[in-house]
């Protein structure tokens, strides 16, 4: 029977990349939350609600409405890409400039509160893997199978950024880590929903891991 598998965890410790494999795998729906807070931090800065003289909370918050998030699969990626009011933006979301405001826009419980229950909505059937910071404590606290995956920040901030310079992106290292080790903070520590292990998950550090030992691990626990 096809099982809800939640997967949660720091900033950049490969969630997503061996939750896509396993969800290709096992024929599951895969659903990347940490997509769709980064979509609408992309829609605040573009609509000049986020800029260099602040952010405006309130007028985020008026304007939620008009924001639209979907996902649709692309073939030749092997994966669901987000989608911000019909138009893809996987691209546009992952750069450090996104990373920089994102944490701050999804400490905002009216953000929280749109995505979950979209979320819930994405994953009431089984056969789901979604990764996040609050998918087995809040989105899907009966979930089947939870996993909670960390890595050294130096680990994290290194893949991060191979990943950001493969994609041509003139970044700093140090600005890297920078931001992770912020959001690992901001994450952890805001008032609504904050990132933490939920006592029924299992924790991987996958530091020293490859990404092969990863997803053999994870599809052992799928299997018991
Ligand atoms: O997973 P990713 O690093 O792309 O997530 C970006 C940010 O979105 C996180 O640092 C966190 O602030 C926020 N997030 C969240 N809850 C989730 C997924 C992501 O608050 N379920």
């Amino acid at each position: 029977p096809k099982i809800t598998i939640a997967i949660d965890g720091f900033s950049s410790t490969g969630k997503s990349t061996v939750a896509k494999q396993l969800a290709k795998h096992l024929g599951y729906v895969y659903v990347d939350t940490g997509a769709m807070y980064r979509s609408v931090t992309y829609y605040a800065m573009e609509n000049g609600l986020i800029n260099d003289d602040g952010f405006n909370v309130k007028g985020l918050i008026h304007q939620l409405p008009k924001i639209k998030i979907s996902f649709k699969f692309n073939k030749s990626v092997g994966f669901a890409e987000v989608y911000l009011n019909g138009i893809n933006i996987e691209k546009k979301i992952r750069t450090l400039e996104v990373s920089g405001f994102v944490s701050k826009v999804a400490a905002i419980s009216e953000v929280r509160h749109k995505l979950v229950e979209q979320q819930q909505e994405m994953g009431k059937n089984k056969g789901v893997v979604m990764d996040g910071r609050d998918i087995g404590t809040v989105v899907f606290p009966k979930a089947d199978l939870k996993l909670f995956m960390t890595a050294s920040a130096e680990t994290r901030a290194k893949r991060r950024y191979d990943e950001l310079i493969n994609r041509g992106d003139e970044v700093k290292y140090e600005d890297v880590i920078k931001n992770v080790q912020e959001r690992d903070y901001l994450d952890s520590n805001r008032e609504d929903s904050p990132l933490f292990k939920a006592k029924d998950a299992i924790e991987i550090d996958n530091s020293n891991m490859t990404l092969e030992e990863q997803f053999d691990k994870l599809l052992n626990l799928v299997k018991m």
